[in-house]
C-alpha cells in the first residue's frame, strides 16, 4: 500500500498514529541535525520530521524539490504550530523513507506565487498544474459542472453527444477544417457549436437535451478567448422565451447557491437590447453600479435643450453626446482629470478628449468649456443629467457608435475607480429582444446576429421583406449577462422550412446554396418539427467569473497561448509527407 492518509487529512486526533503518506517534496530545511520537509499532494501539505537518527537515511538518499517519495511515520504534535496549514498542529515524526522518483529542478518555483513567466509556464502546464491556485481553479471547475450536471438532471434533461466531424455550423466564425482521408480532396469542420444537432435533437422528439461540450472556433484570439473552449448546450421543445429564462435562471441560482453559497432569491433584472446600448453603451451591462449613461444628443437629435443656442463646435457638429455622473468625485484635480483625457485618448477607447463639469459641494459648477455655457447653462445640464453635490460629470462627443463603446469604456473604468465592481458581488440579468440581424459594415451586407436559426418576433416577419427595415427586426433571442460579461445566449427558433428559406434569402443565399448546406435541417423540418429553443453557457467563463479572475486561461487544464499554440505539445506542427500524400494533401 503506497499510503494510509494523504496530505491534508492529519489532524491531533492522530496523534500517536503510525502512518504512510506518499506525495511530492515541496521544501527540504535543514536545521543542524534536524531536517524538516513539507509534503504535498492534491489534499494538502504535511510537514515530515527527520531527527537526528534519520539524517544518515538523508545523506544516503538525498532528497530535493519535486522528489516523489513514501515516508513511514508517526503522528506528533507540533511544538512550533502552523495555523495557516489544515494540518499545522502536526508533523510526521519519520521512520523509514523511500524515494519513489527523483525529480529535475523544476523551471519555476511550485508554491502559491511562482516566479515562472507565462511561457514557461505554459510549457511546464503539468507542473504548474501542481500549484494551489490552478489547483484551486480546477477544483472550482469540476464543481461547476456537477452542479450544472446535478440541476440538469433533476429537471429531466438529457445528456447527449453529438460529432466532432462534421460540415459546418455557422456561427459566426471561421471553421477548423479536418482533411478526410477516405474521402479525398473533402474536409470536414469541427463544430462551432452543436447547434444544428440539438435542433435535430428536438425533432426526434429528445424534448430536454443538455450537453458539456467542447466548441472550436478560428477567431484571432485577442480578449482571452480560446479555439477551443466548452459550453454547456441546452435545447427544450414546445417552450416560448420565458419558459427559457425561467429554467436558467433556475440553473444559475442553483450553481451560485452550491459553488458560492451566494442565495439570489429574487427574480434576474430584464433590459432590452435597446435600452441596454441606451443606458450602459454595450449589450453587456454591468449593473453593479448606476452611473447610467445620460444622452444629451444622440444620432444628432438634441435631448438636452441647454445645448440649443449655445456656440460650441465641439457639441454642435457631433453626431452623439453623452454624459455620466460619477459621484464624489468633483475634487478631482487637475493633474487627474489631464490624465483622464489621456485616458480616453488611448487608440483602444479613440476619443480626442472628455468634456468635465463639476458639480461642486457647495453647489456651484465649473467645467473646463466654461467659455461656452455659463453657469445657467450648465445647471441645466447637471439637471439634466441628475447630478447631484459633488458628482464629477463627463461628457464625450462624436459619431455615434465610437463614442457609446467609449462611454460605455468610461464607465467601467470610472466604476473601477470608485471600487464599484466588486467579483464577491453577483449581478445576473438577461438582456433580450436582440436584433435578427446586423449590419457587417466591412462588407457591406446584413448578418445574423446570433445565427440563422434563430426565429424573428412573430409581429416581425412581415419586416423581412423589406431591406429598409431590417434593423428593426426583433428576434426572440436573449443574453444572460454576470457582471458586465456576457455568460450566454439563445434563442427562439425557427422550426418550419418556409421561414428558416425566407431567413436564409434575407441573408442572401440562394436558393441551391441554402439547399445545399442546410437541406438536412430544413428537410427534417417537413417531418414534423417541435417548436423549440435553447441556450449555450461559456463554462470557461462562467468558472473564470466565480472564480473572481479575468481570464479564462486557468481554469483550463491545458489551454493554448495568445497565437493559438500549445507550447507544452508544440502544436500546431508539421505532419509526415506520407501523411500529407495520403490526406490527398501533397
Ligand atoms: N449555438 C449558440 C451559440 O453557440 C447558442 C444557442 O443559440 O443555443 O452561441
Amino acid at each position: 500500500m503506497y499510503r494510509t492518509h494523504n496530505c491534508g487529512e492529519l489532524r491531533s486526533a492522530y496523534i500517536n498514529s503510525e502512518v504512510t503518506l506518499a506525495g511530492w517534496v515541496q521544501t527540504v530545511r535543514k536545521f543542524g541535525s534536524i531536517t524538516f520537509t513539507d509534503l504535498r499532494d492534491r489534499y494538502g501539505i504535511t510537514q515530515l520530521y527527520f531527527s537526528e537518527n534519520m539524517n544518515g537515511i538523508l545523506a544516503e538518499k538525498p532528497i530535493g524539490r519535486e522528489f516523489v517519495i513514501q515516508v513511514k511515520g508517526r503522528v506528533v504534535e507540533r511544538t512550533n504550530k502552523n495555523p495557516k496549514l489544515p494540518t499545522g498542529d502536526i508533523e510526521i515524526e519519520v521512520t523509514e523513507m523511500t524515494i519513489l522518483n527523483g525529480a529535475a529542478t523544476p523551471p519555476f518555483t511550485i508554491e502559491e506565487e511562482t516566479d515562472g513567466g507565462d511561457e514557461l509556464r505554459m510549457k511546464y502546464r503539468y507542473l504548474d498544474l501542481r500549484r494551489p491556485p490552478l489547483k484551486k481553479n480546477l477544483e472550482l471547475r469540476y464543481k461547476v459542472n456537477r452542479s450544472v450536471r446535478n440541476y440538469l438532471d433533476t429537471q429531466g434533461f438529457w445528456d447527449i453527444e453529438t460529432p466532432f466531424l462534421i460540415r459546418s455550423t455557422p456561427e459566426g466564425a471561421r471553421d477548423f477544417v479536418v482533411p478526410s482521408r477516405m474521402n479525398e480532396g473533402q474536409f470536414y469542420a469541427l463544430p462551432q457549436s452543436p447547434q444544428t444537432f440539438k435542433q435535430l435533437l428536438m425533432v426526434s422528439g429528445y424534448d430536454k437535451y443538455y450537453q458539456i461540450v467542447k466548441c472550436f472556433r478560428d477567431e484571432d484570439l485577442r480578449a482571452d478567448r480560446q479555439p477551443e473552449f466548452t459550453q454547456v448546450d441546452c435545447e427544450m421543445s414546445f417552450v416560448e422565451q420565458e419558459d427559457i429564462l425561467n429554467m436558467f435562471e433556475g440553473l444559475f441560482k442553483h450553481v451560485f447557491k452550491d459553488v458560492k453559497g451566494v442565495e439570489i432569491t429574487e427574480a434576474f433584472p430584464r433590459m432590452t437590447f435597446d435600452d441596454a446600448m441606451w443606458h450602459y453603451g454595450n449589450d453587456k451591462p454591468d449593473i453593479r453600479f448606476e452611473m447610467k449613461i445620460q444622452n444629451l444628443k444622440a444620432v444628432n437629435k438634441v435631448y438636452c435643450n441647454a445645448l440649443n443656442s449655445v456656440d460650441f463646435k465641439v457639441f454642435n457638429e457631433a453626431e452623439t453626446l453623452l454624459a455620466i455622473c460619477v459621484s464624489g468625485s468633483s475634487e478631482y484635480t487637475r493633474k487627474q482629470l489631464d490624465e483622464l483625457t489621456e485616458w480616453v485618448k488611448r487608440p483602444q477607447i479613440g476619443m480626442s478628449g472628455v468634456v468635465n463639469i463639476k458639480h461642486n459641494a457647495d453647489g456651484s459648477f465649473k467645467s473646463s468649456v466654461d467659455k461656452f455655457f455659463n453657469a445657467e447653462k450648465l445647471q441645466e445640464i447637471g439637471d439634466f443629467c441628475g447630478s447631484v453635490k459633488g458628482d464629477l460629470i463627463l461628457i464625450l462627443a462624436g459619431a455615434e457608435t465610437r463614442t457609446r463603446k467609449a462611454m460605455s469604456e468610461l464607465r467601467l473604468e470610472m466604476g473601477n475607480r470608485l471600487g464599484l465592481r466588486d467579483h464577491a458581488v453577483y449581478k445576473p440579468l438577461w438582456v433580450i429582444d436582440f436584433p435578427l440581424f446586423e449590419l457587417d459594415e466591412e462588407n457591406n451586407r446584413w448578418v445574423a446576429r446570433h445565427h440563422p436559426f434563430t426565429a424573428p418576433k412573430p409581429e416581425h416577419i412581415g419586416l423581412m421583406d423589406d431591406l429598409s427595415r431590417y434593423a428593426d427586426i426583433k428576434a426572440n433571442a436573449y443574453d444572460i449577462v454576470l457582471n458586465g460579461t456576457e455568460i450566454g445566449g439563445g434563442s427562439i427558433r425557427i422550426f418550419q422550412r418556409g421561414l428558416q428559406e425566407k431567413m436564409f434569402a434575407a441573408l442572401g443565399m440562394s436558393k441551391e446554396e441554402a439547399q445545399d448546406k442546410f437541406g438536412f435541417l430544413m428537410g427534417a423540418f417537413e417531418y414534423g418539427a417541435p417548436p423549440h429553443g435553447g441556450i449555450a453557457f461559456g463554462f470557461d467563463r462562467l468558472c473564470a467569473l466565480l472564480g473572481g479572475q479575468e481570464s479564462i486561461r486557468d481554469f483550463i487544464a491545458f489551454p493554448k497561448n495568445n497565437s493559438g499554440r500549445d507550447v507544452m505539445l508544440d502544436a500546431p506542427g508539421n505532419i509526415d509527407d506520407s501523411q500529407k500524400k495520403e490526406l490527398g494533401l501533397a
